[in-house]
């Protein structure tokens, strides 16, 4: 067996790291340098003009929606999708105990309760029957998350919403492009959130956006976020149910987002095959696998490129720490634990505890203290070399360390 390069052995990576075979991200494209300065110079910086227009129908068609919705950030379309759909004080919101905190703490915004469900252990999205288990007479509403690089089982959970007249809404903020059975992400529930924050897999620096295929849907959405204003039927008044907030995005952005959508394809494809190579090479390296996604044929967008520990593999003593390191010092040493922690143990997770439900969670907490390693998504824009030597450091280091 090799050297480890933690032993004094060779690194995979020679003298080299890993971040010289990728991009950094985010891409600055040059032809959008010019359509800033012309944004710029026409005064039309906000106000849903041209460049959100575009989008609105293009991301949407892009996703297999309908509409499309643009706000400030992926927080405000989640808040808005609740409002939206008329989930409000005393309902209950059903939630993965994996997840940003936004996907919780936007029930709480509007008066309601999030109930925090565990996650599968190998797809790391919501368990459908931990969700179903979950379900009490208040329940209103599921927000499903397609997390890191899985999605979530989209007809289990449609199945039980649908059983139980429970509103989907799809946290669709790490799965731009994604499909699940050929249908895009975001179009299985009533609404689908996406965030194009700075490290998500396009963005704006911060933007957000609701997709949906219901009209009433879209012009509630679109008031919502718009201090009541509509497209639909200019003029006139919002719902006196609707308490309109104002979550506007400026056209700076959109531009941005317009060009991204124009190289999102190749983007995309090239993730998809830089993480398939590498699911084909380090298919039989013991100890590790890629973190899965609801069905084996899913096509992925990858957030973050996750590798999940098979603990029971491990041998005596090792642990992620220690696999951490040793990847690390052959060269593989931008691996961190995605958000370390479930939802309520996040440092910022300050909600006290009579203000949400929490059901049992043991696959949360086995894969965020010991099972996974992350890092951002610009490691599958780089070059298949580098996804080479990354497959090699592992094959190395694992069997070493496993099997
Ligand atoms: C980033 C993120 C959000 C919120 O997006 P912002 O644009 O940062 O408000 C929501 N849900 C998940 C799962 C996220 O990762």
């Amino acid at each position: 067996m090799e050297r480890l390069a933690i032993d004094g052995g060779t690194p995979v990576f020679g003298e080299k790291k890993v971040r010289d075979f990728f991009p950094s991200w985010p891409i600055p494209y040059p032809e959008t340098e010019q359509k800033l300065i012309d944004i710029f110079r026409s005064g039309k910086w906000g106000g849903c003009a041209a460049y959100e227009q575009l989008l609105m129908t293009e991301f949407a068609k892009y996703q297999g929606s309908r509409y499309s919705v643009w706000m400030c950030n992926g927080t405000t379309t989640l808040e808005c999708a609740l409002l939206a759909l008329g989930i409000g004080r005393g309902d209950e919101v059903i939630v993965p105990g994996i997840t940003w905190l936004a996907t919780a703490e936007v029930a709480l915004y509007i008066g309601a309760t999030p109930v925090i469900v565990d996650v599968e252990p190998e797809t790391m999205c919501m368990d459908p029957a931990a969700f179903e288990a979950a379900i009490t007479p208040r329940t209103k509403a599921v927000i499903p998350v397609h997390i890191y690089s899985g999605l979530a089982n989209m007809p289990a959970i449609m199945r039980i919403a649908q059983r139980h007249n429970l509103a989907v809404i799809e946290d669709c903020a790490h799965a731009h492009g994604a499909r699940q059975k050929g249908k895009g992400v975001g179009s299985y529930g009533k609404i689908g959130s996406f965030s194009f924050q700075l490290s998500k897999l396009m963005t704006a620096g911060e933007g957000g956006c609701c997709t949906t295929d219901d009209e009433e849907l879209f012009d509630r959405l679109f008031r919502l976020s718009h201090i009541g204003s509509s497209q639909l039927h200019p003029g006139t008044k919002p719902d006196p149910s609707l308490l309109c907030r104002q979550y506007r995005f400026t056209d700076f952005q959109a531009a941005i987002i317009y060009d991204q959508l124009q190289h999102q394809p190749e983007n995309f494809a090239r993730r998809k095959a830089n993480l398939a190579r590498m699911a084909e090479l380090i298919k039989d390296v013991p100890g590790i696998k890629l973190q899965e996604s609801a069905y084996a044929d899913d096509e992925r967008a990858s957030y973050f490129f996750t590798l999940l520990l098979k603990l029971e593999e491990l041998h005596d003593g090792i642990d992620r720490d220690q696999v951490r390191k040793a990847l690390a010092a052959e060269g593989f040493d931008n691996l961190f634990y995605g958000w370390a922690a479930p939802l309520y143990k996040s440092p910022l997770w300050n909600i006290s505890e009579d203000q949400y439900i929490k059901h049992e969670t043991p696959n949360c907490e086995t894969l965020m203290y010991q099972r996974v390693m992350t890092c951002g998504h610009a490691l599958l824009l780089g070059s298949q070399e580098g996804i080479e030597k990354c497959a090699q450091a592992i094959r190395k280091v694992m069997s070493a360390y496993a099997g």
